[in-house]
């Protein structure tokens, strides 16, 4: 399959990898390091995974840009420069382009290339890929860099097809350049990625009208250019910086403050809160009292003091009050990062229709029916979100042993140890999978620990001269209950979500935890201890 124009053999690799995104890219730089054989396959043109997809207006980065970039390799920090504390797409793509072309990296990628299955074969200890155009591969190992939000989810919505403007979803932009001058906007979704697509057309578009369901508590993403003398402070920093991220438990640069919300006068707390809201990035959402994530009336006090900010922002208060969450509680879901969003319903251009009220009716050739009231439309934009954590799994055929399929074991939830194996998957590796702590994590941080798991294991395998590594049914059990019990004390456990598999485009999608909500450190000690104890838990031959 490499090179696969020119040739139809059957190719065989040590290991096959699908995924030419943060994870796909480093993992094959790891394996290369190690002399082993290895392709990745990735179904868009160029590498960058959810940096490739997501060309929305407005993309960016929700982790300071210093503290997102792979910290591997001393001379790829070096002599980067980061232009903005929060990177735009654009500028996010290149740096991973740039890391492409530093490491040589696309020799051994087949781009333009979509696997549709992966099947073990247990005689041959070996997985055979087979893409969507027929070609094939075989890999000693699988391993899949998929990414936790890679599989776009749109909405039924009688009529879609209908329309006769222009419709996309975010994570599907174009290539070329969109224009909203003076054109009739919709944008469907309020999430993270509505969030910085509505700030950004709302600045040209002649109209944007937004269709929200359920709003989300948004805080001030607080982004700025980086000078050059900032960048080499930066750069002087790097160790510090990366040593931080370990700390932390979502491996950002903003650790929780170990106090509890009650310790705190109510004007002290408001001081911490005030000073956390103006602050860069998540500090309001992973850098506050420990207890706002587990208890309620800790989270209440904080909610209320986000909603206030909401109210004091939006001039109209009845715009306020349908921008303002009351059913779930401040970071029990992902916080978007914003720059003006409330302000942009400030604007005689951009007006808000409340779907949860009054659900889109249907879609016509010109617009959108709500209330029975067309909204004349040229363009359609759904920031509808994604099938997390497992949709990229099963919308391709994985069978393990005897034929099991993956979709089928994971009916129920996902079932994994260390949210890196799978009982009767041998030789898969799934790279921030589900209960994975990449799920909850700046994820380059998860994902060079994942990696650097994997790496380890691999060498430890060929030292030995062994062929196959399964985890125990045992162990996926301990994995999967630890999972479960961690979550059942996090109000996240509680919130409809991505985190809990609830997207009304996938009813049939079961309600769990899809995340590892026991922090990055927690995991990665966990990982450690099994590999230092001769893979406790797995099966090696
Ligand atoms: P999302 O958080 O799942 O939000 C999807 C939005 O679409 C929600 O507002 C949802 O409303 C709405 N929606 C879905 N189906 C709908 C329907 N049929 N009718 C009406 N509304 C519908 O997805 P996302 O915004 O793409 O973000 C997903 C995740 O991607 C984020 O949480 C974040 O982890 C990541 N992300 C990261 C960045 C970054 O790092 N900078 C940027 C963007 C996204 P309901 O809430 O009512 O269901």
């Amino acid at each position: 399959m490499a090179d696969a124009n020119q040739t139809t053999k059957t190719e065989t690799y040590d290991a096959v990898i699908i995924g030419a995104g943060v994870s796909g890219m480093y993992m094959l730089h790891r394996l290369r390091a190690l002399g082993l054989t290895a392709r990745v396959y990735e179904a868009g043109s160029g590498v960058g995974g959810t940096w490739y997809w997501n060309r929305y207006p407005g993309a960016r980065f929700d982790s300071e840009s210093y503290s997102y970039g792979y910290s591997f390799d001393q001379g790829l920090l070096q002599d980067w420069d980061w232009q903005e504390h929060f990177a735009g797409q654009p500028e996010i793509l290149q740096y991973l382009e740039h890391v492409a072309d530093r490491f040589d990296l696309r020799r051994d990628i087949s781009f333009n290339t979509r696997i549709a299955s992966a099947h073990f074969d247990e005689q041959a200890t070996t997985w055979e890929i087979v893409a969507e155009d027929g070609r094939r591969a075989r890999g000693r190992f699988l391993i899949t860099a998929l990414g936790p939000l890679s599989a776009p989810t749109m909405p039924s919505i009688p009529g879609m097809e209908d329309f006769q403007g222009d419709a996309w979803h975010t994570a599907h932009w174009p290539h070329e350049p969109v224009s909203f001058d003076g054109r009739r906007v919709g944008v469907i979704g309020t999430g993270a990625t509505g969030v910085q697509a509505i700030t950004e057309i709302a600045k040209t578009a002649g109209t944007l009208t937004v269709f929200q369901r359920n709003p989300n508590y948004c805080a001030p993403l607080g982004n700025g250019p980086i000078s050059s003398a900032e960048m080499d402070e930066i750069r002087a920093r790097y160790p510090e910086i990366f040593a931080r991220c370990r700390e932390t438990h979502g491996g950002f640069l903003h650790n929780a403050d170990h106090r509890l919300t009650m310790d705190l006068s109510p004007a002290e707390r408001e001081a911490v809160w005030e000073k956390l809201y103006h602050e860069r990035g998540f500090g309001i959402w992973t850098g506050n009292f420990r207890d706002t994530f587990t208890d309620q009336a800790a989270n209440d006090l904080l909610s209320d003091f986000v909603r206030g900010k909401i109210r004091a922002r939006v001039q109209d208060p009845a715009v306020a009050e349908l921008l303002t969450p009351t059913n779930h509680g401040f970071g029990t879901r992902r916080v978007p990062l914003e720059s003006g969003y409330y302000e942009v319903y400030n604007q005689p251009n951009v007006s808000l229709v409340d779907i949860r009220r009054n659900p889109i009716e249907r879609i016509t050739k010109t617009g959108i029916v709500v209330d029975g009231q067309e909204h004349a439309l040229d363009m359609i934009i759904y920031a509808t979100g994604f099938d997390a954590v497992t949709g990229a799994f099963s919308r391709m055929d994985i069978r393990g042993r005897a034929g099991q399929s993956l979709t089928d074991k994971w009916a129920d939830g996902p079932r994994t140890n260390l949210g890196l194996t799978v009982a009767g998957f041998p030789n898969m590796l799934t790279l921030v999978g589900p209960h994975n702590a990449g799920t909850f994590c700046n994820i380059p941080r998860c994902i060079e620990q994942n990696v650097d798991w994997v790496s380890d294991l691999m060498t430890h395998m060929r030292d030995q001269g062994l062929a196959s590594i399964e985890t125990t049914e045992a162990a996926e059990d301990d994995w999967t209950a630890h999972v479960y019990e961690t979550a059942a004390g996090s109000l996240l456990s509680k919130t409809d979500s991505w985190f809990t598999g609830v997207n009304q485009n996938l009813p049939d999608k079961k309600r769990t935890f899809y995340a590892y909500a026991g922090g990055a450190p927690a995991y990665r000690k966990q990982c450690d201890e099994v590999a230092a104890d001769g893979y406790r838990g797995f099966v090696l031959g």
